[in-house]
């Protein structure tokens, strides 16, 4: 081994969590170092998706990458669970995209078309009409005109995810640090050496896993992160009676019975604040579908920040002038959890990124 560790993973958010898992159950020695409370975590304040449909339209590398981490997720979710005795509350029933109009509905029906010919005719869906999405989702709004159905999308408790991740890690003696911010990754003999705060981390392999911090961690190693903030906001109600037994994109009922609505997409740099003109428009989207969620009380809101690539499709790389050296960039971090911890870590630990991930190295943005 060179160095203490046999890997130092930069970022205890979902990606640093599900790689530590990965490499940790295969044996590797492995640190997570993470910035702590004061750092942009977007694993912390997610909608718990895990969703296939619309992921890679267009980008069919995307798309079968996609596909491939909601295969592994019900054998991942057992795992975790049979690990740690953690329930993660991860149910897949399929997913709904409901939509408010026949534009929307023809927009919708062209995106999935588009969709069925990846994932080597693995994925599929069906458009519903307004009588059709009534059966599934009896609650529905007399706005709602049909919708968008796949059977391979399901959600989880995302702190319930991370929380398992971790326990996972350590008890796999993983070490995980905070208040440890990475400010320095140098070369050293075979591997790093990397700085912090509380001294000097050394390991054979580095993974940066640190969201929108890989931006300023990559040319350290001399890779590329082009990541910039987009942020959502989130609300979410009291307990409510079951009435959604399948997750949508707009609101979802959580094991516990909350309701959470979301998410915004707001181009509007690092700014952490939430406000009443988008969680209006947020709340009235989501009652037009559901009128049962006008009497809800909401009990919480919030805002966080999507780790987003310049094409919105992850970025995976290995250093050519460091090699050992891997990033992993993406938002949605709890979609491929499974495949982080199943797959890439895997490719970490052999030193070698799968060919399936060729076409998502931040080199396509080279002109
Ligand atoms: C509103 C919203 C809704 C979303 N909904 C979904 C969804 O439904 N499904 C889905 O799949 N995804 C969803 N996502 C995306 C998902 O949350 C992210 O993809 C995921 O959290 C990214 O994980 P990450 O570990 O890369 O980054 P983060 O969660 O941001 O974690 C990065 C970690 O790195 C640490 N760090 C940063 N810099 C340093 C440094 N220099 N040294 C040490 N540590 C450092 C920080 O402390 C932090 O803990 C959503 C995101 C948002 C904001």
């Amino acid at each position: 081994m060179s160095g203490a560790y046999d890997a130092i993973i930069i970022g205890g958010g979902l990606l640093g969590s599900a790689i530590g898992f990965g490499l940790a159950r295969q044996g590797l020695g492995c640190v997570i170092l993470d910035e702590g409370d004061t750092a942009y975590r977007a694993a912390r304040g997610n909608f718990g998706l895990v969703w296939v449909q619309s992921k890679g339209i267009g980008k069919p590398v995307y798309a079968d990458w996609t596909m491939g981490s909601a295969e592994l997720w019900p054998g991942f979710a057992q795992e975790l669970t049979e690990r740690t005795g953690i329930d993660i509350s991860y149910y897949a029933p399929g997913g709904i995209e409901i939509c408010l109009s026949e534009a929307e509905f023809d927009e919708r029906a062209q995106k999935m078309a588009s969709l069925t010919g990846h994932q080597n005719g693995r994925f599929s869906h069906q458009m519903l009409d307004r009588k059709a999405m009534m059966e599934r989702l009896p609650g529905l709004g007399p706005d709602v005109v049909g919708g968008s159905f796949s059977p391979h999308d399901g959600h989880v408790g995302p702190l319930f995810l991370m929380r398992a991740m971790q326990r996972a890690f350590v008890d796999l003696d993983g070490v995980i640090r905070t208040d440890s911010r990475v400010h320095a990754i140098k070369r050293d003999g075979d591997g790093f050496s990397v700085e912090t705060p509380g001294g000097t981390v050394t390991g054979g392999k580095v993974v940066l896993a640190a969201g929108l911090g890989n931006k300023a961690l990559a040319p350290m190693v001399n890779l590329d992160q082009p990541v910039y903030p987009l942020k959502g906001q989130v609300l979410v109600t009291e307990r409510m009676a079951p009435f959604l037994d399948m997750p949508t994109t707009h609101a979802r009922q959580t094991g516990e019975g909350t309701i959470l609505i979301g998410s915004s997409q707001e181009d509007v740099g690092f700014d952490l604040s939430s406000g009443p003109e988008v969680i209006k428009r947020i709340a009235d989207r989501a009652r037009r579908c559901f009128p049962v969620l006008s009497k809800a009380r909401i009990v919480r809101t919030w805002a966080a920040l999507r780790v987003m690539t310049p094409d919105g499709i992850p970025i995976y790389d290995q250093s050519e002038t460091m090699p050992g050296a891997f990033a992993a960039s993406c938002h949605s971090g709890v979609t491929l959890a499974a495949t982080h911890a199943m797959t890439f870590a895997k490719y970490v630990a052999d030193g070698h990124l799968g060919s399936e991930l060729d076409g998502l190295s931040a080199g396509r943005f080279d002109v």
